[in-house]
């Protein structure tokens, strides 16, 4: 009886941290109005918990937890020793988090360059703060001074209820953008740290439902927009027709699961349809047929984009990268390109190898993915594309350097090629292109406040604000220099500016993909020879 009563007793207890901490971590809707935009971001003055109510939802739906693997029912009983189990998991793994975790002396280089403190004011945005959630733990559990003389002695913190809640806000408002260890002395990326929480967050419950679903989506049915087959494939017949229309050229095609195309061409299925990220479809496929270079999509590899990259999850990662792989070995085509997203270049670039062995069927001159600034680049540098760039001279172009592509790793073999390249493109199809200030771009560029995971409109708020410095940089190349578009290479940054824009006074159509220039401006029609 004494047993029973003490497991009744401990499962009340389990049952109310349950409670307690879905309780603390439910969430507000909250809308915060934008800034004035003045051409400049200031540092603000610190405002301790302004944005401790801004979290994301939680995923709830059974089906779809137990699919991906997760705990179904919330915080789980022994939370306490699986966080732990996971902490350590993760720190004998990958040394570099370890690494991080020890390394930091508190200089403070970091703390006024990330766009989320920068917006918020709250100081546990500040990348030393953010990373210092795990730090304490660490120094509590993972010290042999914290283990002996316990939390006060490191300055460390014992696990919690409030502190899984502390967690699971500030670790959902950092888009891993990497810009704060472009500041860092000790080259600490913060955003390695934030994917490691999330990844033990998970692992006791805690999972969030935007990145989840959709990462469920895309092992399940191939994309991140839940579109079967034929909808792909009656999309991309759309896009096809309408170009055969627009251009008077019945010959121009989007094709689909061609075995034997030299290229297999992915991209995020955003682009199948969302505006404006069709308009740089439209511009991919004109590339392709004027470069009379026989390419494919692939409804089986219908999503470029991988969001198992944001929650620290290999598993997740592979799985969906490997339709990618097997979509290539399956129509035998002789090189991969990737569209205009930035995680997916950075999955595609820095981990599709390692993941899967070499692509080594592939022709031997593109032994890895290639973005496809860099094939039109190349094509444009030949003098293979007849450009017109005055049916672009109603703009003037600055681009937004996307942090995944500008911080993930070299475009094109070349060293900042991830700068130069897509620059190179909007130089070649455009007459008037002008930089934002330079602390706002390449290596320092402000993410657009929405990536990895924040996307949706559960985190509208710290959206509207981690957007500020992006906006203020354009407002002020606006005002000064005539800018009137800003080109893009990622599919969030798309989605997320052209919200962004019309919220601050902008119209959205100042936002597009950089094949959406090159689509105006490419003449179809003879072609130049390659
Ligand atoms: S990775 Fe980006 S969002 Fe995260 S703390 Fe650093 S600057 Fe902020
Ligand atoms: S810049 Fe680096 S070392 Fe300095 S406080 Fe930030 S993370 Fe620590
Ligand atoms: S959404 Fe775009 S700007 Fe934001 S982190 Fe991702 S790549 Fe960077």
């Amino acid at each position: 009886m004494a047993n029973d009563k003490t497991t009744d007793s401990a499962q009340g207890n389990t049952n109310d941290a349950n409670a307690r901490v879905q309780e603390l971590i439910k969430f507000v809707k909250i809308k915060e109005k934008p800034v004035e935009l003045t051409g400049h971001y200031e540092v603000p003055c610190i405002k301790p918990d302004s944005f401790i109510d801004v979290k994301p939802q939680l995923l709830s739906s059974v089906e779809q937890l137990q699919r991906l693997g997760y705990p179904t029912a919330g915080l789980i009983p022994d939370w306490k020793e699986v966080f732990l189990k996971k902490m350590d998991e993760i720190l004998k793994k990958y040394r570099s988090v370890k690494l991080f975790l020890d390394i930091c002396v508190r200089c403070g280089a970091c703390t006024d360059k990330c766009h989320y403190f920068i917006g918020t004011a709250d100081p546990r945005n500040m990348p030393v703060a953010r990373a210092e959630l795990m730090r304490k733990v660490y120094r509590r559990y993972f010290t042999w001074q914290g283990k002996l003389f316990g939390s006060k002695f490191v300055n460390g913190s014992d696990l919690s209820e409030e502190l899984l809640a502390v967690w699971y806000t500030y670790f959902y408002q950092c888009s891993e953008c990497r810009r704060c260890a472009v500041f860092c002395p000790y080259g600490i990326d913060t955003a390695e740290i934030t994917m490691a929480a999330r990844e033990i967050l998970n692992s006791v419950g805690l999972v969030q439902k935007y990145m989840h679903e959709i990462i469920d989506k895309a092992q399940t049915i191939g994309n991140n927009l839940g579109m079967q087959q034929n909808a792909i494939v009656n999309a991309l017949e759309f896009v096809q027709d309408e170009l055969q229309e627009t251009t008077e050229i019945p010959d121009i095609q989007v094709p689909i699961d061609v075995e034997g195309a030299d290229v297999l061409f992915v991209t995020p299925s955003a682009d199948f349809f969302a505006s404006p990220h069709i308009e740089s479809l439209y511009g991919y496929a004109k590339v392709f047929h004027q470069a009379g270079i026989s390419w494919t999509m692939s409804t089986h590899a219908s999503e470029g984009g991988n969001f198992g990259l944001f929650v620290h999850n290999y598993g997740h990662m592979k799985k969906i990268n490997k339709r990618i792989w097997e979509a290539a070995r399956d129509l035998k085509v002789k090189r991969v390109i990737g569209g205009e997203c930035g995680h997916m270049w950075r999955v595609l670039s820095s981990y599709s190898n390692t993941m899967f062995g070499p692509f080594d069927w592939l022709d031997s001159r593109y032994p890895r993915p290639q973005h496809i600034c860099e094939f039109t680049l190349d094509l444009l540098n030949r003098g293979a594309l007849k450009i017109d760039k005055t049916a672009n001279d109603e703009f003037v172009v600055t681009m937004h350097d996307s942090c995944q592509v500008a911080r993930g790793l070299e475009m094109g073999g070349t060293e900042f090629g991830q700068f130069e390249i897509p620059r190179g493109v909007i130089r070649g199809v455009c007459n008037r292109f002008e930089d934002m200030p330079e602390n706002t771009i390449r290596e320092r560029t402000f993410c657009c406040g929405a990536g990895q995971g924040l996307l949706g409109d559960d985190m509208i708020a710290t959206r509207v604000k981690g957007a500020i410095p992006r906006m203020q940089a354009y407002s002020y190349a606006k005002r000064e220099k005539g800018v009137n578009f800003v080109a893009l290479i990622c599919a969030i940054c798309k989605a997320q500016l052209s919200k962004m824009f019309p919220t601050y006074g902008i119209p959205m159509e100042e936002v597009g993909g950089i094949h959406q220039l090159v689509g105006r401006a490419i003449v179809l029609g003879a072609k130049e020879g390659i």
